[in-house]
Parts: C-alpha cells; sequence; structure tokens
C-alpha cells in the first residue's frame, strides 16, 4: 500500500502516519525527519535544507526530489509505504509520478488531513518534538509523561525553531501558494480521501482505517 499525507503543517499528517506504518508494517518516510537528522548530523545537505526551513520556506524541489526517489526503491518500501511532507508542490509531485511510472507502480491513497489555519497556529505553538528520536507531542492533546522528557527515549523535548508564531504564519502562506494544489491533482488522479483532522487524534486514526479498509 502506497500513501501520501496531504494537509497544511500541523495538521496531524506525523501523528497518523506514524501511527499507520505501525498498523500496516510498512516505513514512514517523512522528508521533514530526513532534513533534521542531516541537520543534526551536520551534513552539506542538512546546512543548506536548515537555510530554508529556518525561514519557513519549502527546501528546493533539486534537493529534495531524488532524495525520495532513492528512499522508495530501497527494500524494506516492496510492501508500501507512507511518505508524510512529500510531494509539497507540483513538481515535486510530476518527479513522483515520473519514478512510479518507470517503476511500474502508483499511489493508492492521498489522505489530505483537513484542519483549519486558526487550529493550526494553536498547535504548533504546543507542539514539543524530541531532539534525539524526532517523536512529537502536544502540551495539551497528546502531553508527554514528563514535562519536557521523550516517553519513548528520555531525551529532552524542544519547541521546534520552525514552530515560532511569526514562521508558523510563513509556512501556512507558503502551503496555501505551493502546497494545497496537489489537492485537485490527486483528486483529478482518484486517489483522494477527505478526512477531518480537527477531531481527537484516535478519531482521525479510525476514520483513515476506514478509507484503507481496515
Ligand atoms: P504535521 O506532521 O502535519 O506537521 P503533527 O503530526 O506533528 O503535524 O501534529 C502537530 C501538532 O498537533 C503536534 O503537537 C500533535 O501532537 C498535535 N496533534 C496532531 N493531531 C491532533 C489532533 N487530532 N488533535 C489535537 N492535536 C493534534
Ligand atoms: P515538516 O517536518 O514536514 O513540517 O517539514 C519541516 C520543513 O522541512 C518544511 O517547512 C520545509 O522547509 C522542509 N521540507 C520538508 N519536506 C519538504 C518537501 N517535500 N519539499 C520542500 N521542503 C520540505
Amino acid at each position: 500500500m502506497k500513501i501520501i499525507m496531504l494537509g497544511a503543517p500541523g495538521a496531524g499528517k506525523g501523528t497518523q502516519a506514524k501511527m499507520i506504518a505501525e498498523k500496516f508494517g510498512i516505513p514512514h518516510i517523512s522528508t521533514g525527519d530526513i532534513f533534521r537528522a542531516n541537520i543534526k548530523n551536520g551534513t552539506e545537505l542538512g546546512a543548506k535544507a536548515k537555510e530554508y526551513m529556518d525561514q519557513g520556506l519549502l527546501v528546493p524541489d533539486e534537493l529534495t526530489c531524488d532524495l525520495v526517489v532513492d528512499r522508495i526503491q530501497q527494500e524494506d518500501c516492496k510492501k508500501g509505504y507512507i511518505l508524510d511532507g512529500f510531494p509539497r508542490t507540483i513538481p515535486q509531485a510530476e518527479a513522483l509520478d515520473a519514478a512510479l511510472t518507470k517503476l511500474g507502480e502508483n499511489i493508492d491513497f492521498a489522505i489530505n488531513v483537513e484542519v483549519p489555519d486558526e487550529n493550526i497556529v494553536r498547535r504548533m505553538g504546543g507542539r514539543r518534538a524530541c531532539v534525539s528520536c524526532g517523536a512529537t507531542y502536544h502540551v495539551v492533546y497528546n502531553a508527554p509523561a514528563k514535562e519536557n522528557v521523550c516517553d519513548a527515549c528520555g531525551a529532552e523535548l524542544i519547541l521546534r525553531d520552525d514552530d515560532k508564531p511569526e514562521t508558523v504564519q510563513k509556512r501556512l502562506s507558503v502551503y496555501h501558494e505551493q502546497t494545497q494544489p496537489l489537492i485537485d491533482y490527486y483528486t483529478k488522479k482518484g486517489v483522494i480521501a477527505e478526512v477531518d483532522g480537527t477531531i481527537d487524534m484516535q478519531d482521525v486514526f479510525a476514520a483513515i482505517c476506514k478509507i484503507l479498509g481496515e
């Protein structure tokens, strides 16, 4: 099963993608996580990506597409995968399509998690990310057992630099301009499915499982 998660930054794509990946035993591929791991490891890609991420801008397509096209051809992707945060532009979607055509494959579902902008701003301010394993929490909606400590690995939880309010506004406008057109793109392909992302995360998950036929 090959799934794409669509939605604004903070809509809950990562939260749901992790649960789906676990349930279906497929890899969760998050370009945001890949860039953050590169930043942490001090790679050249990380340094380039950080310049854009800190400003709330998208990392250029030429730094992003090949990375994903390589990743989806690895052995663990044979049974399928869930893409979270990619594609984010029409050229990225076209690059993915070109690669899939070559492989004789196709996307089964593009799930759009819908959350209005005003909820997003509230959510991002409360998001906390683990500096070590990348697990994500929310101070109100998904709090860790101990404040600012990751349940999964015990490392520190932080507010991401790009979750500060001024950067969130920029990311939302970039989303509407460059990423939202993908809803039409995947609607035309007949693979779009919409879910209400404002409800409790377990209920969002139940709605997605129904779409996936589980
Ligand atoms: P994305 O991957 O789309 O950027 P996340 O999955 O990181 O978004 O979610 C953004 C924030 O909102 C996180 O702090 C997460 O814990 C919280 N969150 C996710 N889904 C819900 C939900 N259904 N209700 C309330 N908060 C949520
Ligand atoms: P995310 O963790 O998905 O919210 O991504 C964090 C940031 O990484 C985004 O705001 C972008 O700057 C960058 N990024 C992640 N995925 C992509 C992508 N597919 N294309 C361009 N930039 C991306």
